[in-house]
């Protein structure tokens, strides 16, 4: 099944609002193995309207509108799309009973223009919608599946998700079950990931492969059809093995989880602990790990050392470290990393040291940074970042790296 999204409202045209509607579907139809092939945006005209559905029933099976189905005189979705495909509009009892008994509970007077709302398409399935008033709809044409939703997001999200959805699936599973796994990485760009899956991302039909890029990570969504669940999750599988055969070294983990979960994890699972010192971070890598539930059993503590004063005093970094090399450094990182992890009798020590911007120090650039790891019982590590982007972001990815090297050093143990 395939799918077209049309969102109606003239204050989407007049730039007044943005259709985040479409991308809020087209999100959730992906999940469910529906392809979205093209999102229209066309203002409350009747005409307009039509001539814009004629389109989408040639090349669309399911057609989803947004937006038009209120009370007033500019929504009207529903009398044109039931017009168009012969279904009268009537009363819908349930969604009455629900407008009327909202104007009673808030006291005020209902206005025949309200009762409206509760006019669905003969024949449809209803949606309730459990925010607001309109019910939303679906129904069957001659060719097509039309799905009409309300436009506010408060309502039409919800909607979609516990009636819509369910609808859906239910449709789709009669032939086939969808199955979907996304697996992430860090430390590798978008581009050369593609470049190492080129050619099964070009001879991709099923199962598909969706790459997605942001906040320095890049994620692929495998999707699988098959009549048997068992053989969809096969397929993935065997999609997946050939990516990690390939790309496995930046892959850390599944679906919805973060780098820092997965650090956690690993540590909890093997017992050990961490401690962190942190200059151009601030704290944040410690803020990212006691974020995940559970921290306590493998964070011990740490420092936020911003200041050279700091560093020495507080973590005993040696003066002539700082005067010779800088802060900025291998040797300061290492200094750090050893220090905290003893300070803090933890397995693992973590330094961070660098320039995040916009202005340069000790003749750096923004983005360079020096990354220190003390292990126990192993010689210490430093790795050195180039990184771009603003403040924020090269903040953020110096705890992203962070994570990616803490987690190799258990890959590596393997
Ligand atoms: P209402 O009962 O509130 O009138 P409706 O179903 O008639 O709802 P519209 O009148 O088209 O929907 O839009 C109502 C509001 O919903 C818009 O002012 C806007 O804030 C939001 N909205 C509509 N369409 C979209 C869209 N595509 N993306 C995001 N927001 C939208
Ligand atoms: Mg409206």
């Amino acid at each position: 099944m395939n799918a077209e999204i049309i969102a109606v409202g003239s204050e989407l045209l007049l730039g007044q609002i943005a259709n985040t509607n479409a991308q809020f579907l087209s999100q959730h139809l992906a999940e469910i193995g529906i392809n979205v092939y093209y999102h229209t945006v066309v203002g409350d005209n009747s005409r307009r309207l039509l001539d814009v559905v004629k389109e989408a029933e040639k090349r669309a099976d399911l057609l989803i509108f947004t937006g038009g189905l209120g009370p007033t005189k500019d929504d009207l979705t529903k009398e044109a799309i039931g017009s168009h495909i012969g279904r009268p509009l009537v009363y819908n009892e349930e969604a009455l009973k629900s407008i009327e008994s909202y104007f009673i509970k808030t006291k005020r007077p209902m206005t025949p223009n309200n009762k409206k709302q509760a006019l669905v398409m003969e024949g449809s399935t209803v949606l309730p919608n459990d925010h607001g008033m309109a019910p939303g709809m679906m129904v069957k044409g001659e060719k097509n599946l039309y799905m009409l939703l309300p436009g506010p997001p408060r309502e039409m999200q919800p909607m979609f998700i516990d009636y819509a959805k369910p609808q859906l699936l239910n449709l789709l599973e009669k032939v086939e079950k969808i199955e979907s796994r996304v697996l992430r990485f860090f430390g590798i760009g978008e581009s050369a990931l593609e470049t190492e899956v080129e050619d099964l991302l070009l001879a991709q039909q099923n199962p598909t492969i969706a790459p997605l890029a942001g906040d320095g990570e890049v994620t692929l969504r495998i999707t699988a059809k098959h009549e048997s669940e068992e053989t969809a999750l096969q397929m993935i599988q065997e999609t997946e093995d050939e990516v990690l055969r390939r790309v496995g070294e930046y892959f850390y983990g599944y679906n919805d989880t973060t780098i820092a979960r997965e650090l956690v994890g690993r540590l909890k699972e093997t017992n050990q602990t961490i401690a962190a010192a942190e200059s151009l971070t601030g704290g944040l890598f410690q803020s990212e790990i006691t974020a995940v539930p559970g921290a306590s059993a493998i964070f011990n503590g740490g420092v936020v050392c911003y200041s050279n004063e700091v560093k020495e005093k507080l973590v005993q970094v040696k003066k002539e470290t700082i005067t010779v090399h800088g802060a900025i450094s291998k040797e300061c990182a290492i200094e750090l990393a050893e220090n905290v992890r003893r300070q803090f009798d933890a397995d693992f020590g973590i330094s961070f040291t660098g320039v995040a911007g916009p202005d340069e120090a000790e003749g750096h650039p923004p983005g360079t940074v020096w990354l220190g790891l003390a292990c126990k019982d192993k010689a210490p590590k430093a790795f050195k970042l180039e990184l771009a982007g603003s403040r924020t972001g090269i903040r953020k990815r110096t705890v992203k790296f962070g994570c990616h090297y803490l987690l190799a050093e258990f890959a590596n143990d393997k």
